[in-house]
C-alpha cells in the first residue's frame, strides 16, 4: 500500500529522521508512537507531501492525486471557523464541484454516523473539543482518503475522553476500511486500538510490530523503558523469587544479559514472615496500586490490584513473565 524506503531528513545539520524504512498495509490501522521531539510530525508530514525528505522514498501502490489523497487531520483540527458544521464536512466536495444537494446529502450522512447530526448549522466555536474532532475527521472521511492521517487525534481532549474516542475512531476506521496512521504518544489508546505499531526514537524507527509483542517482546531495554515501567533484576537475585518452570528456561538464555527485566505488572507477592522482600513503599495510583519492595540492596516496583499488605511487612515474590529482550 504504502512502503517508506531508506527515508532521512535533516534540519540545519542535526538528523531527525534516519533512514526510516516503514510498510503499511492496505486497510491496517497503524500508530506511531514515540517521545516528543522524535521525529513523528516530521515523518507524517514527508508521508503526506507537505515536507520533501534528504534521501530515501515514499512509494504508494497508486500514486497521490485529488481521487486519491493523503489527507492529514492536524490536532488542533483546522476546521473553518466561519463555514457551519454541514458546510465545513462538505467543503471537499465542493470543492470537486459535486453538486450542493449530492454534497449535503453525503454530509449529513456522516455527521449521523458521527452523532452530531443536531450540530450541523452550528459554527465550530459552539462544539466541545470531542465535537470538534469528530467533524475534522468527517471532513477527511467524506473524500474517501487512499490514507488518513491522525496527528495527535488525542492531545486536545480530557482524560476520560481518550479511551472513548480511541474506540469510535477504531470503529470508524473498520467501518470505512480506510488505510489509517495515526501519531500519538498516548500509548495507552494506541495499543488498544492500532493492528501494529512503529516506536520511533530519536529519529530512528525501533521497532515494527503488533501491540503485544512491541509490549512483551521490545527489541532493546530503551524501548521496553519507553513502554512502561520495568524492573532490572541482576541474575544473582533471582534467587529470592519463585519463577515458574518456563522461565527458569528463559532466564538461562541469554547469559550475556547480567540482569533479566519484568514489567511491574508481571510480578506478584504475598505476605511471608520468612520472605525476602519487605514492603518500603505504597502509592494509590486510581485503578492500580504501586507498591515498592526491598530485596537487599534492590528496589522492585509492583502493580497490584488490592491492598493487602503494610508498610515493614515481608513477602515472598513471583515472577511470572519476563522480557524477551532482541526478540
Ligand atoms: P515529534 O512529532 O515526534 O514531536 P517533530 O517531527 O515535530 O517531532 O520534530 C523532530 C525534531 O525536528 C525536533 O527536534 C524539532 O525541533 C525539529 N524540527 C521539526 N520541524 C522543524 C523545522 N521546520 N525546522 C527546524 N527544525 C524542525
Amino acid at each position: 500500500m504504502l512502503k517508506v524506503k531508506n527515508v532521512s531528513k535533516e534540519y540545519r545539520g542535526r538528523k531527525v529522521l534516519k533512514n526510516i524504512d516503514l510498510h503499511i498495509h492496505q486497510g491496517e490501522f497503524f500508530s506511531i508512537v514515540g517521545p516528543s521531539g522524535a521525529g513523528k510530525s516530521t515523518l507524517m508530514r514527508i508521508i503526506s507531501n507537505l515536507e520533501k525528505q534528504d534521501s530515501g522514498e515514499i512509494v504508494s501502490l497508486k500514486p497521490y492525486s485529488k481521487e486519491n489523497p493523503v489527507i492529514m487531520v492536524f490536532q488542533d483540527f483546522s476546521l473553518f471557523p466561519h463555514l457551519t458544521v454541514l458546510e465545513n464536512v462538505a467543503y471537499g466536495l465542493k470543492m470537486r464541484k459535486i453538486p450542493r444537494q449530492m454534497r449535503e446529502e453525503r454530509a449529513s450522512k456522516l455527521l449521523s454516523w458521527f452523532g452530531i447530526s443536531d450540530k450541523a448549522q452550528e459554527f465550530p466555536s459552539m462544539l466541545s473539543a470531542g465535537q470538534k474532532q469528530r467533524v475534522a475527521i468527517a471532513r477527511a472521511l467524506i473524500l474517501n482518503p487512499m490514507i488518513l492521517i491522525l496527528d495527535e487525534p488525542f492531545a486536545n481532549l480530557d482524560k476520560n475522553l481518550k479511551m472513548n474516542t480511541a474506540l469510535f475512531i477504531k470503529k470508524t476506521q473498520r467501518e470505512f476500511g480506510i488505510t489509517t496512521i495515526m501519531v500519538t504518544h498516548d500509548q495507552e489508546e494506541a495499543f488498544y486500538i492500532s493492528d501494529r505499531i512503529g516506536i520511533l526514537i530519536e529519529g530512528r524507527l525501533i521497532q515494527t510490530d503488533t501491540p503485544e509483542r512491541v509490549y512483551n517482546q521490545p527489541v532493546n531495554r530503551e524501548t521496553a523503558l519507553f513502554l512502561g515501567q520495568i524492573n532490572e533484576i541482576p541474575r544473582e537475585y533471582l534467587s529470592f523469587f519463585s519463577l515458574p518452570d518456563s522461565l527458569i528456561f528463559d532466564t538461562g538464555k541469554d547469559e550475556k544479559n547480567s540482569s533479566v527485566i519484568c514489567r511491574y505488572e508481571a510480578l506478584s507477592f504475598f505476605p511471608d514472615p520468612n520472605g525476602p522482600g519487605v514492603v518500603t513503599g505504597i502509592h494509590v495510583w486510581g485503578k492500580m496500586i504501586l507498591y515498592t519492595i526491598g530485596i537487599k540492596d534492590i528496589t522492585i516496583g509492583v502493580y497490584a490490584l488490592q491492598m493487602s499488605v503494610q508498610i515493614g511487612e515481608k513477602v515472598s515474590l513471583t515472577i511470572h513473565h519476563l522480557i524477551q529482550q532482541g526478540a
